[in-house]
């Protein structure tokens, strides 16, 4: 936990700090925030909201808020879980303070120091809280170099923090700054930026992270996911793609809307398949009842005899009970136990320390499974480690059979708006059959998701998701990454099912 002021809330920048990698630090993240005429501690409400939102992002946590006075704006942050960061929330307590926005940050440890991407991130002018990724900077570092900002040190977040000070140092209001750098930023972006007179939230046109807008009284809230609104608070609505919402202390009967870019829909469907809460919404369903419908196509497109079905703990649960469900087969949620003390498995680079911790974190449970023809769901495979290993203990806890079901299809292209999946030779599924996976893992079978099944279940046209992983088709200008990327990878698509 660092110290109120903001002199010592950040990190003097690193010169050994590699900019060129700075693409390589992904920002899933979450952001929170509050203003209105009876908010009682704007604070401590948005401590609450962002610890709702831990799923999104366990590196480092933020706060920042105008206090009591009004007069300035303070931050507050550090590295590690909300509750830690903020004492149980203790140091989140500023009564009377009037408006705030915070910050959970997902991200690998690998690159920079990881204490330098605490967000928001803030200067006098403003503070400024982002979700989602910008695969290419150009036009933004075109902007900041016409006015001689210095940008070799700055992550993506920080030029657009700085071009927006820029303006504002320049005597732009906060939403003109917005309003003048949003259209210039690539890729994307749900935004929560304030100073002492206005908090203001944009999505870029894409709208590839979600952003809800809800009120609590008469304050009005912003949270990544609807699961993030504070106890109490009623979900409006979306923040739409390419639209601004600026906010005072009026709270809802204030707020103004302005669409600063023509928005297009292309919400990432990783959102809808792992990242989201199960209890949020998204484009008006519950993320629950998505990945329900995702199971029981999986089930429809690729049927498995077996004696039970198991999820991978805690994604795949919604999907395992409707594929069990559909199958007609029993269902049994406890067939593989998760240690909750492990924790962010997914981000460990050494993939020999990424392995023995997955094996650590999900136990499989020997009685359960002793002689069963067992299918187990998961929601993805990414690089692999969770269905080797998962399949690997389900033989040694002695399964008769292991059937792996993935609820989405193979991942074969890098995820480059937020999820941590750049590298695409990392994927298992890049130039290789699901034949080949399958004798990779280890399983008596294993199916993916169609597509085409996947966007029939969710019942949401498939124009309106941003799927790069899954089909290389990316929504926004993804720069030189371009030149990186295979796209020539047809001859490994026809089948989605293989078995011994
Ligand atoms: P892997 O072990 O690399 O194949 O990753 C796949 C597993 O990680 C699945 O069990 C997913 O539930 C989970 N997963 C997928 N995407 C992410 C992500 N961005 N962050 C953390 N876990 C993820």
């Amino acid at each position: 936990m660092s110290g109120r002021s903001p002199e010592n809330y950040r990190p003097p920048v690193d010169a050994s700090y590699d900019a060129g990698q700075f693409r390589d630090i992904k920002d899933h993240c979450a952001v929170a925030g509050v203003i209105g005429p009876d908010i009682a501690d704007a604070s401590h409400t948005t401590y609450l909201m962002i610890d709702k939102l831990q799923h999104r992002g366990q590196e480092s946590a933020g706060i920042a808020f105008t206090p009591q006075n009004g007069q300035s704006t303070e931050v507050m942050g550090g590295m590690g879980l909300v509750k830690t960061v903020f004492d149980e929330g203790e140091k989140a307590r500023n009564p009377g303070s009037r408006a705030a926005i915070g910050h959970d940050r997902y991200g690998t440890s690998s690159v920079g120091s990881a204490e330098h991407h605490i967000q928001p991130v803030y200067d006098r002018y403003l503070a400024l809280s982002h979700n989602g990724n910008f695969p290419t900077t150009d036009r933004l570092d075109e902007f900041l170099n016409r006015y001689d900002v210095p940008i070799s040190h700055r992550n993506d977040t920080e030029r657009f923090h700085a071009a927006m000070s820029e303006r504002m140092r320049r005597g732009a209001s906060l939403e003109e700054a917005m309003a003048h750098v949003l259209p210039m930023a690539d890729g994307a972006a749900s935004l929560l930026a304030m100073n002492k007179d206005v908090l203001v939230a944009a999505r870029k046109k894409e709208g590839i992270r979600p952003l809800a807008m809800g009120r609590l009284g008469e304050n009005v809230v912003f949270a990544s996911e609807t699961v993030g609104l504070p106890e109490g608070a009623e979900f409006i609505r979306e923040v739409r793609p390419g639209e601004m919402i600026v906010a005072d202390r009026r709270g809802i009967s204030g707020i103004q809307s302005f669409q600063v870019e023509e928005g297009v829909e292309k919400l990432d469907l990783f959102e809808v398949i792992y990242f989201s809460s199960p209890q949020s919404e998204l484009y008006g369903k519950k993320v629950a009842d998505m990945r329900a419908a995702l199971g029981a196509e999986l089930y429809r497109e690729a049927p498995t005899d077996a004696d039970i079905v198991i999820p991978v703990p805690d994604s795949a649960i919604p999907a395992a009970k409707a594929y069990a469900e559909a199958a007609g087969i029993e269902y049994v949620e406890d067939g593989i136990i998760k240690d909750k003390s492990v924790k962010r498995t997914f981000i460990e680079p050494d993939p020999v320390k990424r392995r023995e911790m997955v094996k650590k974190k999900l136990q499989p449970n020997a009685e359960k499974i002793r002689g069963k023809r067992v299918t187990v769901i998961d929601d993805s495979i990414v690089r692999r480690t969770t269905s080797e290993v998962v399949i690997e203990s389900l033989w040694e806890a002695g399964a008769a059979e292991v059937h792996m079901g993935i609820h989405s299809p193979p991942i074969r292209f890098p995820e480059l708006h937020g999820v941590d999946l750049r590298r695409q030779t990392d994927l298992v599924a890049h130039r290789r059959s699901v034949e080949q996976i399958r004798q990779i893992i280890g399983a008596t079978s294993l199916s993916f998701l169609s597509f085409e099944g996947t966007i029939k279940a969710l019942g949401i046209p498939a124009e309106k998701f941003a799927t790069g992983p899954f089909t290389g088709t990316y929504p926004t200008e993804i720069g030189k990454i371009r030149d990186e990327i295979d796209f020539n990878q047809y001859d490994y698509y026809p089948a989605l099912t293989a078995s011994k």
